[in-house]
Formats: C-alpha cells, sequence, structure tokens
C-alpha cells in the first residue's frame, strides 16, 4: 500500500521512497536504521479482536481485588481503585493521580477508544471524529503502564511476606492475561492502515518532485507540499489526521533543557528522602529507594533486588546521563556518530516507564498494610519526588526530537527550514 509513497524517518528525517513489504516484513531507515513501517496482516479484525478480550478482562480486573492481606486474623483486600483511594484520603494526591492515571484511565481509555476507532473501520465507515479520536490513542499508549504495576505487585507481595500471609485475588490472574492482550493488539496495530483510509481535507494528487517545499505530519506521517497543508491562523495543519504540523518539535531543545533540569533537581530528595514508613508492632521503619533495594538483598531475593535496583536506581540515572549528553551534542553540533545517539535515544524512551515500578509498590503497601495499631503504611515526601522524576524525565524524552542529531550533518538542511534540502536523492527504506 506504502511502495509508491514517500515517507519520512521521524527518527532522522530522511525523506524516502517505501518499499514493498513482504508479509509481516518492516521497512527501515536507511540513514539512522530506525523501523518506519511494519506490515501486520489482517491488523484490523486482530486488533479489533484483542481489544474487545482486553476490555471484558479490564473490567474484572478492575472489579475484584488483586492482592488479600492477613495478618493476626485480620484481613485487607485491594483493588485498584481502592488503592489509588487510599493514597488521595492519606494525602498523597500527586502519586494517587499519577498511579489512578496510569494504571486505570489511560489502559482504560486506551482500550475503549481503540474499540470506537476500529469498529466503524471495520464496517467500512469512515466518521468525522475518528481521526481525532485516534490520535487520542496514540497519545494516550505511552502513559499506560499496567505491565510495571504487575511487577510492582510482585515486589509488594515479596516485601510483605515476612510481615504475613499475602493471598493472590481473583482479578490478579485476568491482570495477567490482559497485560499479554494489551501487547497482541498493540503489536497487531498498524496505524498506517487507519491512517490510509482517513480521507485527506485537501488535495494531495500533485507529486512531490525533488526540491519541492514538503512538510511531513508528525502523528500520521503524511508527506505533502507547503501548499496542501491547512492554514489556520498562524499554524499550518495536517489535511489528513488535523494535527498541528512542525518542521521539528516545537522549542526541543529549551524544552527539553529545561525539563531536564528539573529532574536532576528532583532526583535529589528522591533518592535520599525515605519514600514510605511501614509500621509494625508499634516498630516504625523508613524506607529509601536504595534501602528497599538492600532490604531485599537481605531477604535473599536478589533476582527481585537487582530488577528493582535497575528499574529505580539505574534507569533513572542512565536516562539523565543520556539525555543531557544528546542535548549537550546537539547544541555543540557534534558531529559523532549520529545513528548510535538515535539508538540511544531509543532506549531512554524505551526504557523510561519501568521506574515506576516502585511507585506502585508504594500505592499497594498503602492500600494493603492498613490495620490500625497492627500494622500501616504511609507513602513518604521521597515518592513524590521520585514519581516527578519519572514523569518529568519521560516528558524530557518524548520532548526531544532525535532529528536535530542530523540536522547538524545537512548544513544547507538546516539553512532552507522548509525543508527541500534532502529530497534530490530520495533513496528507498530498506526492507527486511
Ligand atoms: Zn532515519
Ligand atoms: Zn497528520
Amino acid at each position: 500500500m506504502y511502495h509508491d509513497s514517500l515517507t519520512e524517518c521521524l527518527e532522522c528525517g530522511l525523506l524516502q521512497r517505501n518499499p514493498v513489504l513482504p508479509p509481516g516484513g518492516a521497512a527501515e531507515c536507511v540513514r539512522c536504521g530506525g523501523v518506519m513501517h511494519r506490515d501486520r496482516p489482517d491488523s484490523l479484525h486482530r486488533t479489533l479482536a484483542f481489544t474487545l478480550a482486553g476490555i471484558v478482562l479490564f473490567i474484572v480486573a478492575n472489579s475484584f481485588p488483586f492482592l488479600s492481606f492477613e495478618m493476626q486474623g485480620q484481613l485487607t483486600q485491594t483493588t485498584l481503585l481502592t488503592g489509588v483511594i487510599d493514597l488521595y484520603t492519606s494525602g498523597s494526591w500527586f502519586i494517587a493521580g499519577v498511579v489512578f492515571f496510569t494504571s486505570v484511565l489511560a489502559p482504560g481509555l486506551q482500550l475503549a477508544l481503540l474499540l470506537v476507532v476500529l469498529t466503524p473501520l471495520a464496517l467500512g465507515q469512515m466518521p468525522a471524529w475518528l481521526p481525532s479520536v485516534f490520535r487520542l490513542v496514540r497519545t494516550l499508549t505511552p502513559w499506560g503502564m499496567m505491565d510495571v504495576f504487575m511487577l510492582g505487585i510482585l515486589v509488594s507481595v515479596v516485601k510483605l511476606s515476612e510481615m504475613a500471609t499475602i493471598v493472590p485475588g481473583t482479578s490478579l490472574f485476568a491482570f495477567g492475561v490482559l497485560i499479554l492482550v494489551l501487547a497482541a493488539a498493540q503489536a497487531a496495530l498498524d496505524p498506517d492502515l487507519v491512517w490510509s483510509r482517513v480521507p485527506p481535507l485537501t488535495d494531495l494528487s500533485r507529486p512531490i518532485r525533488p526540491g519541492d517545499d514538503h512538510l511531513t505530519c508528525d502523528v500520521c506521517e503524511l508527506v505533502m507540499h507547503r501548499g496542501a497543508a491547512i492554514r489556520d491562523g498562524r499554524q499550518l495543519r495536517c489535511p489528513r489526521c488535523t494535527d498541528v504540523l512542525h518542521r521539528r518539535k516545537p522549542k526541543s531543545l529549551q524544552r527539553t533543557w529545561a525539563l531536564l533540569l528539573a529532574a536532576i533537581v528532583f532526583y535529589v530528595p528522591a533518592n535520599l528522602l525515605p519514600i514510605m514508613t511501614v509500621t509494625s508492632l508499634g516498630r516504625s521503619q523508613s524506607d529509601t529507594i536504595y534501602t528497599g533495594v538492600v532490604f531485599l538483598l537481605d531477604n535473599g531475593m536478589w533476582p527481585l533486588a537487582v530488577v528493582v535496583f535497575v528499574a529505580s536506581i539505574f534507569v533513572p540515572m542512565l536516562k539523565l546521563m543520556i539525555l543531557f549528553t544528546l542535548l549537550l551534542s546537539v547544541q555543540f553540533r557534534c558531529t559523532w556518530s549520529p545513528r548510535d545517539r538515535t539508538r540511544l535515544y531509543r532506549v531512554t524512551e524505551a526504557i523510561g516507564r519501568w521506574s515506576m515500578v516502585d511507585v506502585y509498590v508504594v500505592t499497594i503497601l498503602v492500600a494493603l498494610v492498613r490495620l490500625g495499631n497492627l500494622a500501616t503504611v504511609q507513602a513518604e515526601a521521597g515518592a513524590i519526588f521520585f514519581c516527578a522524576v519519572v514523569i518529568i524525565t519521560m516528558l524530557a524524552a518524548m520532548s526531544f526530537d532525535p532529528r536535530l542529531i542530523w540536522d547538524v550533518l545537512e548544513p544547507e538542511h538546516v539553512r532552507a527550514p522548509r525543508g527541500s534540502g534532502n529530497l534530490a536523492s530520495e533513496p528507498s527504506g530498506r526492507s527486511v
């Protein structure tokens, strides 16, 4: 479907022809090696099936308790929502909001909106609201973190097993399957297929030739003549998905620097202050992220200790360092291996969300361990700073435009901000 069209690689900005893809094949960018398109057989119906299964599992997972905590004859149970409510009533509204958004609202909305988009498409219809709803699905996707939440449940169970009896609830199994189904739905979804069905609002029939003044939409990846874009005041909008068009992410360097510096500042209290206090039978103990890892090690849970160390200490540090290096390299117009730097950027985008695991552990413990004088867990200030670091570094990675790494290599491209520089060669993407 795409072999006759042009694509701009959104990671390096090179415009190239789409190769013909074999079933299940992928098109790689000839310059940076990023995957641009993937052929997903029977995408529409498979995604719809996984979405429907996901919705049923999501309802089950949210209706029943996922863990029960029993101590000296007293029992508490927690569902996802009661966990969030307990955090909120104990004063940690910021963490409660983030946990609610990432573990309930984002995945739930993502499933519901996918159903809303895919059903009319499967029936051969194209309602006018479809592009804006599908754009929202794309925005929500990186914020759904049920898989990370599942890891949080695992860590919590291990932490509490010394203290009391933990009984897995009905919804824990629904959770486990839901995570697989969500991953399958995401793997089956072919955004290009959805966008290719949306009729553009302006005439796109004029072919783009070398040297033409063109624009690429960051959302639906449509390549168009500047004249084909919709004028909306001082902005240009995409004639297909109606998103605002930018040659590069707006103010990418300034925004990423600001977010990165904020994350570095918050990183200090996030690691120095305790994230929670466990009170059991009159004894109180506060844990920082680091002592939490030591606790797991002391109890012989070294595989879990390694996981938490990597997710909570190593990954945030690595992310801050990579973003700092990338920003400096762009700022000083460095030409060192742009392919490797683009690869580093891909790593920061992929790993950042796993750092949320300790935030989920705090949520689950607060919700489960509330037995008055017998045992309670309270969230502490460190958890708020830590949660902020994870969110801010995710936003920083999103606001960084990896195409800036490559712009330095093409001086004529930078001087001609209308983006006509690299069409002359017009290479073809690699089919793999
Ligand atoms: Zn590329
Ligand atoms: Zn678009």
